[in-house]
């Protein structure tokens, strides 16, 4: 089930800098929609909703924002959470995928053990640009044995087309740009 979601008062409390952390970027700042209890509740339930519960047995969140929203999102599923880090502070054994990002290159890493068999998994992270994130963590999650379930974003740069990346996958973005 997809719900219509008031978007404006989530579009409201997101904020452009330009020029970061590099020159010709312009950063999402989703803290001011993280610090507004209408707009973070608003976001967490409109990705619990576009699911629902008893889809989902973990929810991953990607380093760092994607984990402020996947715990609650976790939370209200009733369903486990497993964070996919930067290199090097995962402590258990991983598995591990490097990419390109809009800016500058990335290794994400998963422990290994993070799903049981059939788990279905929904992936969550703040923002969606070039799908390169997006789309490492879906391989890591299959190589952990993980079924990816789908996945959702705050918000979705469309005109970098991260949709693409993100073929054969079940999305959800709340805000389109
Ligand atoms: P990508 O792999 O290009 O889809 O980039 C997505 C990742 O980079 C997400 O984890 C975002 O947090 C971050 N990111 C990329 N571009 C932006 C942007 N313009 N504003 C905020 N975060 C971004």
């Amino acid at each position: 089930m997809r719900i219509e979601l008031d978007t404006a008062i989530l579009r409201d409390s997101v904020r452009d800098i330009a020029d970061f952390p590099k020159g010709g970027v312009v950063f999402k700042d989703i803290t001011p929609l993280l610090a507004d209890p209408m707009a973070f509740s608003s976001a967490v339930d409109a990705i619990v909703v576009s699911y629902g519960r008893g889809t989902i047995d973990k929810v991953v969140g990607i380093e760092a924002r994607g984990f402020i929203v996947a715990a609650p999102v976790a939370y209200h599923f009733g369903a486990g959470f497993v964070p996919l880090r930067k290199a090097g502070k995962l402590p258990f054994d991983t598995l591990s995928e490097t990419y390109e990002l809009e800016y500058g290159t990335e290794t994400l890493e998963l422990h290994a053990d993070a799903f049981a068999p059939d788990d279905r998994v929904l992936i969550v992270d703040d923002v969606l640009a070039t799908g390169g994130t997006a789309k490492a963590a879906c391989n890591l999650v299959e190589q952990a044995g993980g079924t990816v379930a789908g996945l959702a974003f705050v918000i979705e740069l469309g005109f970098l087309e991260g949709a693409r990346r993100l073929e054969g996958y079940d999305f959800v973005s709340l805000l389109k740009y």
